[in-house]
């Protein structure tokens, strides 16, 4: 069929001229009964991306009779990215509102949400209101369910000032920005599927609504509002329970779940007020696993745990004390940034260095300090392991300002050459009894970790009071076990290395630093 054809008239362009407030007030007006801003007068800051919900937000702010500011973050990710700012700014001016630009960099890669999060939230200034809608919250609801998180992540964001619009769906936000003529700025990153959300946006909650043959958001929107009442009775619970989450006899007695309770609200608090971290980790609750180890501390299973965002939490005369972690703060070592060569005597078997002498005795000074603060109430019998943490095990114990006890074990594993089997055969025993004695492992490499697993489960056989492991190299992806370190001196990449007390056939244990092996092997 053919006929005359109209050209599609031109997409209307955002409007310049500025709003007036009955226009706002029109378009907002049923809207904001749903909506939970400050009560006016007063300053709100807004964080609005150039997306429709955002942008609803600052007009919403507006009609609330507040004097809002909008700020935008450049995540520098994109090219064009400072056409999102344009179109924030355009906004702004139309709605009476202030604009502030702010531009953090964020490299990609992996943990880019993450990341980008961490940064967006580093860059604004606090308590700054989102634009977060009832869809958001149902795809919080559900990444938090995933995340295997419990009633407090069930809850979702608590609806008030930082989070207005929760109340509203996605489509009205974007209904009243086309009403206001305002452009929305559409993200392409909302489509990305490497984000978890946008999955869930785009695959899960489509799925849910056709099995359900509901609307799945209001519903998980519902779920965390029941949540997040139950969490508050239970939140006035543990403060009863446990007044002071630092004190360890209080946190043992109380119930599990309110003495839970009362440590993720203590790591958040110490996580927020961190200097290297920042209001983003605040933002996030400290995990499950890292409040059960806070926990295992408290009712003396261990001497210290590390924590994510960089803590260690560690026990003294019944007391929790936090300082920053060192565990956790692993510096990964890659091949091509250590080109060193080795030394003309171990060429051309030997390869370039991947830990240098210098990078080995800074890190091994860290862990001496970590080692003498966790300790420093029950010095510990360090259990050097022959012969390869030979060399780790005499400048260790030197940077460890305790009257520490030193013995050694020698083990031979059933094996090829370059891998264990996990039998283990223990060719020298210790000399010292360790029975009720806090011990602390010292290896040289943890490849598989079933060396270390056999271990330990040989010395926890005689009754010590805690085994820890202090491991110098741990490589990379390699684990079949799962292992807890307590301090690690290194992450390395996956392949077999000399030197600093490792060898090949009994040599190059007395090569200073470590290095890639790269001969034959027997
Ligand atoms: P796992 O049981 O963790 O697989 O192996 C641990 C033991 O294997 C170490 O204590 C060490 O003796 C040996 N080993 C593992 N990887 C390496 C390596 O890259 N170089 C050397 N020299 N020994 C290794």
């Amino acid at each position: 069929m053919s006929g005359v054809g109209t050209a599609p008239a031109p997409a209307p362009g955002p409007r310049i001229e500025p709003l007036t407030s009955g226009e706002l007030a029109t378009a907002t007006d049923e809207l904001l009964g749903r909506c939970c801003f400050p009560a006016p007068p007063g300053r709100i800051s807004c964080a609005v991306s150039g997306g429709a919900d955002s942008l609803a937000l600052l007009a919403l702010a507006v009609a609330s009779g507040l004097q809002a500011t909008a700020v935008h973050v450049d995540h520098g990710l994109r090219a064009g990215s400072a056409v999102e700012a344009a179109t924030v700014a355009a906004a702004a001016a139309r709605l009476g509102a202030g604009f502030e630009a702010r531009t953090v960099s964020v490299d990609d890669g992996q943990n880019l949400e993450e990341r980008l999060r961490t940064a967006r939230f580093a860059a604004l200034p606090a308590a700054v209101a989102t634009g977060h809608t009832m869809d958001d919250q149902a795809e919080t609801v559900l990444a938090n369910l995933l995340r295997g998180s419990g009633l407090d992540g069930l809850a979702g964001m608590a609806p008030g000032p930082e989070h207005p619009i929760l109340g509203l769906r996605r489509a009205e936000t974007r209904a009243l920005c086309d009403t206001l003529g305002l452009g929305v700025f559409e993200d392409p990153t909302n489509d990305d599927p490497r984000h978890l959300r946008n999955r869930i946006r785009a695959e899960l909650l489509p799925l849910c609504a056709e099995i359900s043959g509901r609307d799945p958001v209001p519903i998980l929107a519902r779920t965390a509002a029941l949540a997040g009442d139950d969490c508050e009775v239970l939140d006035d619970a543990a403060d009863l329970a446990v007044p002071d989450p630092t004190d360890a006899h209080l946190l043992s007695a109380a119930a599990v779940p309110l003495a839970r309770r009362a440590v993720r609200r203590w790591l958040r608090d110490v996580g927020a007020t961190a200097p290297t971290t920042g209001r983003g980790s605040g933002h996030h609750p400290p995990s499950a696993a890292d409040v059960a180890r806070v926990l295992d501390v408290a009712a003396g299973g261990a001497v210290a745990t590390e924590v994510s965002g960089g803590w260690r939490v560690r026990r003294s005369h019944g007391r929790l004390y936090a300082s920053p972690g060192v565990a956790t703060n692993v510096t990964p070592v890659h091949t091509d940034e250590a080109a060193v060569d080795a030394p003309d005597w171990a060429l051309p078997a030997v390869g370039p260095e991947l830990v240098s002498k210098e990078a080995l005795a800074q890190r091994i000074a860290e862990l001496g300090a970590a080692i003498t603060a966790d300790y420093r109430d029950d010095p510990p019998l360090l259990v050097a392991v022959l012969k390869g943490a030979m060399a780790f095990v005499s400048d260790l114990s030197r940077e460890i300002a305790l009257p520490v006890d030193i013995d050694f074990m020698a083990v031979s594993s059933y094996g090829s050459a370059t891998k264990t089997s996990g039998v283990v055969r223990i060719v020298k025993d210790l000399d010292a009894q360790i029975e009720d004695r806090e011990v602390l492992v010292v290896e040289d490499i943890v490849d598989s970790g079933l060396t270390l697993n056999y271990l330990r489960r040989y010395l926890q056989a005689r009754n010590p009071k805690n085994v820890e492991v202090c491991a110098l190299l741990v490589k990379e992806g390699e684990q079949r076990v799962e292992l807890d370190l307590r301090y690690i001196g290194f992450t390395i990449p996956s392949s077999f290395v000399v030197g600093y007390g490792l060898d090949v056939d009994e040599r190059y244990r007395n090569l200073p630093a470590v290095h890639r092996y790269r001969g034959e092997k027997t």
